[in-house]
């Protein structure tokens, strides 16, 4: 008797008995029959013909779609089927045939089903791969939808909290106006509510900065800068806020910092301010911050250094995205240690931000994290050393063809 004729005997009850093993409910048994009597049928052809190819038409079908469904769950991998169709055919065929004739069809359908199960298996792993990067490429999407979104309500809420924010300011100025001048403590108590206005502001600001930037919105108004300027400018700036820290601040004369460069002044000084109130702000009391830098073919590096608490490797990049400050939450609002809490970690994105848009790039190096050795940080900011406006119109513009030998005597402005 021929295998494929052995096979005829036995198929009924085994296509039952996978069917029965397999498939959920009566209706899904029914449809999943259909399927096997072609798995059953194909196989007859593969082993009359010696080929075992005439399967691969159903193998790939399963392995990519439908049959899927009408497995149980955990069983929805066509690998499983066929080891289930393997152990099957080998009790299906010990019950039901003499041991000879058992034998004789098992060795017919082995090299099959060794070729089915290879099949199988590349299949999967392409589809798997295909469906993988499907899903990755939703998600993808979906996460750049949530972006925008949330982007978007930042930039909304940071207008709509603009508009009550400068009745306050207005009203809480007037209310000051009325005060009664000796009276020393109401006036404390005013400047109180004036520094939480301030301070509220610019958190404001800062969240409207950070939607500008997200949406490629920043608009640079770009002129002549002096660098040595801004930083003195700067240093000015933190002087009280140094000396209450009991921290030295030294601003070195480095090579070009002398030099003309076109930038926007009041975004470079935003850029480099944050730079310097964290280094003041991460760094212990009696630290030093230190502003240097030099000249490389093309760009100018500013480096901001400070002895203070540093930044673990595995920060050193989380650090410049939006909302990224690494305070664990519950030590943010209960200020639990004293370097915590500094604020809702829009500074460096910002900066980093302004710095890229105008041609640049900021990193951080440092050696670790450590509130007790203090190993610090640098920041370094590398801007593209531009002569002259990266737009020729904008010479015209602020009729600067011929470039001022040194900064006029009240620059620059403080933003
Ligand atoms: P914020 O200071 O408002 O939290 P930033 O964006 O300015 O937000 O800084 C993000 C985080 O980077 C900070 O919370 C802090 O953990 C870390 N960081 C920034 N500058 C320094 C620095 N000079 N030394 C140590 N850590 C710093």
């Amino acid at each position: 008797m021929s295998a494929q004729e052995t096979l005829a005997k036995i198929r009924q009850p085994l296509q039952m008995r996978v069917a029965n093993s397999l498939a959920r409910g009566l209706g899904v048994r029914e449809n999943f029959q259909s399927q096997l009597n072609r798995f059953f049928e194909l196989l007859e052809q593969a082993l009359v013909s010696g080929d075992p190819s005439w399967l691969d038409s159903i193998l790939f079908e399963w392995s990519t779609a439908r049959t899927q469904t009408d497995l149980q769950e955990g069983e929805r991998n066509v690998a499983e089927l066929l080891n289930k169709i393997v152990i099957h055919s080998l009790d299906t065929a010990r019950e039901n045939l003499p041991e000879g004739e058992a034998l004789e069809l098992m060795s017919g359908l082995m090299p099959l089903y060794l070729h089915a199960i290879e099949k199988v298996a590349s299949y999967e792993s392409e589809s798997r791969v295909n469906y993988v990067s499907n899903e990755l490429l939703t998600l993808k999407t979906k996460l750049e939808r949530l972006d925008k979104s949330k982007s978007n309500f930042i930039a909304v809420a940071a207008h709509e909290l603009k508009t009550p924010l400068t009745l306050i300011e207005g009203y809480t100025a007037m209310i000051g106006d009325l005060l009664p001048r000796e009276n020393d403590q109401l006036h404390m108590l005013a400047q109180g509510v004036h520094n939480g206005i301030r301070r509220l502001r610019e958190i404001v600001d800062d969240m409207i900065d950070v939607s500008l930037i997200d949406n490629n919105l920043m608009a640079l108004n770009f002129q002549p800068v002096w660098l040595n300027r801004i930083l003195n400018l700067l240093k000015a700036d933190f002087k009280d806020s140094i000396a209450s820290r009991k921290q030295k601040v030294e601003i070195r004369n480095f090579p070009g910092s002398e030099e003309l460069l076109f930038a926007d002044p009041e975004r470079i000084y935003q850029a480099l301010k944050n730079l310097i109130s964290n280094a003041i702000k991460y760094t212990p009391d009696g630290g030093s911050i230190t502003v240097d830098g030099r000249t490389l073919p093309g760009f100018i590096e500013i480096t901001v250094s400070d002895t203070g608490i540093g930044i673990a490797p595995e920060n050193q990049d989380v650090i410049f995205e939006k909302f990224g400050q690494l305070g664990d939450a519950s030590l943010h609002s209960s200020g639990k240690t004293k370097f915590k809490g500094g604020g809702p970690g829009l500074g460096l994105p910002i900066s980093k931000g302004i710095i890229e848009s105008h041609g640049g790039t900021l990193w951080v190096e440092s050696e670790g994290y450590n509130e007790a050795a203090c190993p610090g940080s640098t920041f370094h900011v590398l801007l593209p050393l531009r002569t002259q406006p990266s737009d020729p119109r904008l010479a015209k513009l602020f009729g600067v063809a011929q470039l001022p030998e040194k900064p006029p005597e009240n620059y620059p402005q403080a933003p």
